[in-house]
């Protein structure tokens, strides 16, 4: 029978202590600045390749770790640093995630370094498929790809919203239909190299919080790339249309399985501002002194402290279990992956909230951090699946039925 553990191993601990390190003394300390610049922190991304976070080997090496339990950890203290900066570390791993699941190991090899680069040449990745028109409902969709033979081409036409690192990364993975009447079983995913004429920058969005990350519109006006840029490459492409235009379903639900893997990463970022939040309340409460007593010592106050502590720690098991099953293969029956990724961002926003209560006002003004916590909490009831549609997830996987 195997053994029962909830301690994390050697090699567990020591990361924590390296990316906590890393995080209260580079990435808290600047992120005020950051924030209020509202730009990609260059400067720590810099930081970051120098010791080893920002790079391949620190995601392949974390996201190896056969217990699930090392990126999350990492994303964890990351985001207990700040999330913006975080969100500006981990943009170009959904370009890596997108290129992973699509791409043949040549694709991998060739393009998965292009999103990182190197300490004094660093690259940036992102990931394209949300659209002005297609948010939750990505079936919708409209960017096309459109296949020129004559010159083994694909050129893609459209226009991508949201996308972090959009219009300044170096490498874009951009999700367009190759077939619309198919609908999401038409989609195919292609890189767009650095330099490519026909992608530019549309819109960069001033947003509520994680504001050190850039969101920006990807604008596609007959960008043209190599019949190589296109992940799985054409014959299995052709292949996979077939199947689907025969009325075999095709890979929809391995896709599924995927978001649902990736969904704990999510939330163990939320988790980290959480408990930002709930340490720095906590400190606060016991410090702050009215009516001749600490704070804390009314129930009003230690009882929400005591609700804060045990979601703060309830969505960490949620996540470490969702991440644990998808790296041990087991299948996710209810819901496992997005019941940690709404468990937390809900968390997450509830528990920043909550401490801005217990500063009162110094909670309220840009001295304290935690009216930023608060800002950038709320996005992660938001992307990579709203809330809505992680109940939706879940309700269909515990009930069997397709609820809508
Ligand atoms: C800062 C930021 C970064 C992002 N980064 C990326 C990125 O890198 N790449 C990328 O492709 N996208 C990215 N996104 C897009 C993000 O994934 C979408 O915003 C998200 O999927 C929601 O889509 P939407 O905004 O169009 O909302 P909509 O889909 O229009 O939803 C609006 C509301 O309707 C609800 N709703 C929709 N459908 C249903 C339903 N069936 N049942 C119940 N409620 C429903 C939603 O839950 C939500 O409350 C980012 C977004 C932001 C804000």
């Amino acid at each position: 029978m195997a053994e029962f553990s909830m301690e994390l191993n050697e090699d567990q601990r020591t990361l924590q202590e390296w990316v906590h390190g890393f995080s209260e003394n580079v990435i808290r300390p600047a992120a005020h600045e950051w924030d209020e610049r509202e730009e990609t922190p260059w400067p720590i991304i810099e930081e970051a390749a120098k010791i080893g976070i920002y790079s391949i080997d620190f995601l392949a090496s974390a996201f190896g770790d056969p217990t699930g339990l090392s990126m999350m950890i990492a994303l964890e203290e990351l985001a207990w640093g700040d999330a913006g900066i975080c969100m500006a570390l981990m943009g170009s791993s959904l370009a890596v995630a997108g290129i992973m699941s699509n791409g043949t190991p040549e694709q991998q090899i060739e393009w998965i370094p292009q999103c990182y680069g190197t300490p004094g040449d660093l690259k940036l990745g992102a990931f394209g498929v949300s659209e002005p028109d297609a948010g939750s409902d990505v079936s919708a969709l409209r960017t096309r790809a459109v296949y020129d033979e004559a010159k083994d081409e694909w050129v893609l036409n459209g226009t991508k919203t949201w996308i972090t690192n959009g219009g300044i990364a170096n490498t874009h993975v951009i999700v367009a239909s190759v077939d619309p009447e198919l609908g999401s079983r038409g989609h195919a995913s292609f890189i767009v190299p650095e330099g490519t004429p026909g992608i530019r920058m549309g819109q960069k969005f001033q947003k509520m919080g994680i504001r050190a990350s850039h969101t920006a519109e990807v604008i596609l006006d007959d960008c043209r790339v190599p019949g190589k840029c296109l992940l799985g490459g054409k014959e299995k492409l052709d292949e996979r249309l077939a199947r689907v235009r025969e009325g075999k379903r095709a890979q929809s639900q391995a896709a599924m399985a995927t978001f649902e893997a990736t969904r704990p990463a999510v939330g163990a970022q939320a988790l980290g501002i959480a408990r930002a939040a709930y340490e720095w309340a906590l400190d606060y409460a016991k410090e702050r002194k009215q009516f001749g007593r600490a704070i804390i010592e009314n129930q009003a106050i230690a009882f929400k402290l005591s609700d804060m502590k045990v979601r703060v720690d309830a969505s960490r098991l949620l996540v470490w279990r969702a991440s644990w099953m998808a790296a041990t293969r087991k299948p996710f029956l209810n819901g496992e992956g997005s019941m940690s990724k709404l468990y937390a961002s809900e968390t997450a926003v509830d528990v920043t909230n909550d401490a801005i209560q217990i500063l009162g006002g110094y909670g309220y003004v840009r001295e304290n951090p935690v009216e930023r916590w608060h800002r950038d909490s709320k996005i992660y009831t938001i992307f990579e699946g709203t809330s809505e549609i992680q109940r939706l997830v879940i309700a269909r996987s515990i009930s069997g039925i397709h609820i809508k």
